[in-house]
């Protein structure tokens, strides 16, 4: 548990006379309470008190970027994705250098300048093939584009795959110009859900290793999570509790570290998955991003998911989050169901209708 001070007890008729304190901290207890009786006017009403703590109330920020799926063959098998080829399938492939850049140079002439790379747990890729092509990046275009190189669980093999220390890999990533590693592959962090559904993706502990490791190497990070699988309602909130907890820890025992610098929830595409099921509502989506907001205290950005929600997503700017992709690309959701828009102005007018004046948030501009 984490060190949690005493929350206002939720009183759902009278949320304007029961104001959330400055420095109060949601327990689990009392988030469950919430989730069991809150409207979602009740929601959006607390999320944006703890928002308030971090962004004046009519500002969101939101970034154009591409997530470069640079192979889809993966041993780990995990049965809610839709994407991945085993070694031995047909189907299977790796995007060389000159195939990346081709996809990186359309999202700078599309005006993003982020790209996110999500593969596999590829046998067949050596660390070098990963050095020499986030070197290669960075030779190419400088701090013109940022990368978020690998999510934690890739990384997680990588390491593991060329029989190195979690430091030591980092090391090699960062000489290759890397600076980010994202939170992803996390899905439900509890030890219980990754054996029922991903169970040679490493588990909890591990994952919470791996993103101390990146820390301490001076690497920056983000959190993930994804919901509407099969997970209960206990497991999303012991999701949160670890999360709250590690950021808590980090940033009490590392020296000049931001910790997790923001918070991204998305939602489960079933479609052509070996687990299958029905997505949840835009709703429950919806109040799920105001309970990450209020019990993920101690993470400034929280973001909305247009990739998974489309134009819905941008309610989330209503329920606790301050900041969203534009998204071009991304192979392993939309294989599962998901559809990206180009039409950006269409997204971002919608956000204006909503009273929000979104600015572009380059991530280039707060490198080092
Ligand atoms: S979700 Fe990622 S790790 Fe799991 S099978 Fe798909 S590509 Fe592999």
């Amino acid at each position: 548990m984490g060190p949690a001070a005493p929350y206002t007890r939720f009183v759902p008729v009278s949320l304007e006379n029961t104001p959330v304190p400055a420095a109060a901290r949601i327990s689990t207890d009392a988030a469950l309470e919430l989730w069991r009786t809150a409207s979602h006017d009740d929601w959006m009403a607390l999320a944006n008190r703890v928002r308030s703590r971090y962004h004046a109330p009519d500002t969101a920020t939101y970034m154009v970027m591409r997530i470069v799926n640079y192979t889809n063959v993966c041993v780990a098998q995990c049965d809610y994705c839709a994407f991945y080829r085993l070694p031995s399938q047909d189907g299977g492939y790796v995007l060389s250098q000159e195939q990346v850049f081709a996809k990186l140079d359309e999202l700078l002439a599309l005006g993003g300048d982020l790209a996110a790379f999500n593969g596999g747990f590829n046998p067949h890729l050596p660390l070098s093939y990963y050095c020499d092509l986030f070197s290669a990046i960075r030779k190419r275009y400088g701090n013109r584009l940022e990368f978020y190189a690998l999510t934690v669980a890739e990384f997680l093999y990588l390491a593991d795959h060329a029989k190195l220390t979690l430091s030591a890999a980092a090391r090699q990533l960062q000489d290759a110009g890397v600076r980010w590693i994202t939170g992803g592959g996390s899905e439900i962090l509890t030890e219980d859900f990754r054996k029922r559904h991903a169970k040679f993706k490493y588990t909890v502990a591990q994952y919470f290793e791996a993103q101390r490791a990146i820390l301490e190497a001076g690497l920056r990070t983000t959190a993930t999570m994804v919901i509407g699988f099969d997970e209960t309602l206990d497991e999303r909130l012991e999701h949160l509790e670890r999360t709250r907890d590690f950021q808590d820890k980090v940033l009490a025992d590392i020296p000049g570290t931001r910790g997790l610098e923001s918070f991204l929830c998305w939602t489960f595409k079933p479609y052509f998955t070996q687990l299958g099921g029905i997505e949840i509502s835009t709703g429950e989506y919806l109040r799920h991003l105001a309970l990450s907001r209020i019990y993920l205290d101690n993470i400034p950005r929280i973001r909305t998911s247009v990739l998974t929600q489309n134009q819905g997503a941008l309610e989330g700017l209503r329920y606790g989050a301050d900041d969203f992709d534009l998204p071009i690309e991304d192979e392993v959701t939309q294989k599962a169901g998901a559809t990206v828009s180009l039409d950006f102005e269409n997204i971002l007018g919608y956000a204006r209708t909503l009273g929000f004046k979104p600015t572009y948030r380059s991530v280039t501009a707060s490198t080092p």
